[in-house]
């Protein structure tokens, strides 16, 4: 049994690990890279396999730096089934099918523009083939992915349907564990379930994104959030938002503090048709919620608890909002404001001073979302200067990620302490938690690069 290292080592995106067990070959995730245009031009690269050789795929959850790839492994030849949790596997679908939207309309852009024919990274059609592939599991209940090798899914908290994988193999007579942390949430986070540790395992794969850092309370954050809600006098408030996780996220305290925040007075509105539907998801693995979130449903019946939401479809219903001057609160993608509907209202709102946009989320270089938080005067929108008077607020500590407090509490959950491999961090990060979790956990700890190769058939 032996596990090479290939994607998201030594790197944040493009988490793909390669399992051989007993003649098969199994991929633990298969994502797309992401961040600059160079690094994304390596999710052209031919893969170090076959992908006609590759008889399954576990998936740890629907995020595009853990499944993006898929659709691309499909079109090379990849004819096996690809294990995700149920949740998950619905959001797949929904995530697939806008990113490949999004990949035709660049390519058929990128063509014009250079006057040949760029293809697109995959189609729809190519994301079809993956959700046809799909084979839904439940949490905590092992089942078979090729012979001589069982997975059991845990709940990662991370977001709807992010599982922590165990892979149990049959190595001669003994039966080895790895565990695959995909990515883990925070403990105490709404909605969702803590992060689960496995019982036991011999060997342990896990994040590092944030293993350098110490989140800020979440409880802050809500409660600057709930502030700026109350005080708002006229105008709008935008909130850019990521169409999972966030997005429901923010409705979900919207919901919970509708009255303290005095939320009767404001239009609010879910204007993304992704988040429309990732949200729908939620709505229907209410089983999977925390305590907190149950009781909430269980009182209210039904979630969000919001009477004055409206959830935009349409185009036309998104250009409506543009008419209202003040009192809307509008949830819109993108998370970083570099395209979506959120660019349409920012140009609408920017330029008075009673508009309101809060920032939740990290904001990439070179992003719009960056210059607002930069606090630039003037920023361009669609070929045009567009002044921003309205306030910009910053407010971190809502992130999906845990910090390297929660990623070292998950590991100490796990028994006996077993060796553990860093993955999906930039290398920073990586080397500092490994520091910190060996300092902390007395844990063996191991820093891979692509290639390396984790192997237990020895010991
Ligand atoms: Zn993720």
């Amino acid at each position: 049994m032996k596990i090479e290292f290939f994607g998201a080592a030594g790197e944040v995106t493009g988490s793909c690990h390669i399992l051989q067990a007993g003649g098969h070959k199994v991929l633990l995730d298969c994502g797309l890279i992401q961040g600059s245009r160079q690094d994304e031009a390596r999710n052209r690269d031919p893969f170090p396999f076959e992908a006609s050789d590759i008889d399954a795929v576990v998936l740890s959850h629907a995020h595009l730096d853990h499944c993006g790839r898929l659709p691309l492994l499909v079109r090379r030849g990849f004819r096996g089934r690809i294990f995700a949790q149920r949740a998950s596997c619905e959001l797949v679908a929904i995530l697939l099918a806008d990113a490949a939207r999004l990949e035709e309309r660049d390519a058929h852009y990128l063509s014009r523009k250079l006057g040949r024919n760029i293809k697109p990274l995959f189609t729809f059609e190519d994301g079809r083939g993956v959700v046809e592939s799909l084979v839904p599991q439940p949490y905590a209940t092992a089942f078979d992915v090729v012979p001589g090798v069982r997975a059991t899914f845990r709940d990662a908290g991370h977001i709807m349907g992010s599982c922590v994988v165990e892979v149990h193999c049959q190595v001669g007579e003994q039966q080895r564990t790895v565990v695959f942390s995909g990515d883990l949430g925070q403990y105490d986070s709404p909605i969702l379930r803590d992060p689960e540790s496995a019982p036991r395992a011999d060997a342990v794969l896990m994040e590092s994104t944030y293993g350098d850092r110490r989140h800020r309370e979440r409880s802050d954050t809500i409660e600057e959030l709930g502030s700026i809600i109350r005080g708002a006098e006229g105008g709008n408030i935008l909130i850019p938002a990521f169409a999972i996780g966030r997005s429901q996220e923010v409705l979900y305290q919207l919901g919970k503090h509708f009255e303290d925040w005095g939320l009767d007075r404001f239009r609010i509105f879910l204007d993304s048709p992704m988040a429309i539907e990732t949200t729908e998801v939620y709505l229907r693995f209410a089983q999977l919620y925390d305590e907190e979130a149950s009781r909430l449903r269980a009182r209210n019946e039904k979630m969000p608890l919001l009477p004055n939401l409206t959830m935009s479809r349409k185009t036309e219903e998104s250009m409506a909002i543009n008419r209202i001057r003040s009192g809307a609160i509008v949830i819109a993608g993108s998370g970083m404001c570099n395209g979506g509907r959120i660019v349409h209202h920012l140009k609408h709102n920017l330029p008075f001073e009673s508009t309101q946009v809060v920032i939740l989320g990290y904001q990439a270089r070179g992003s719009l979302g960056r210059r607002l938080v930069d606090g630039h005067e003037r920023v361009r929108i669609h070929g045009q200067e567009v002044p921003v008077r309205g306030r910009v607020h910053t407010l971190g500590g809502l992130s999906a990620h845990g910090d390297q407090d929660d990623l070292a509490r998950w590991y100490e959950g796990i028994g006996g302490r077993p060796p553990v491999w860093l993955v999906h961090g930039e290398e920073e990060a990586r080397d500092a938690f490994a520091g910190y979790l060996a300092g902390r956990s007395g844990a063996q700890v191991n820093t891979p690069r692509p290639g390396d190769v984790l192997d237990l058939t020895a010991s």
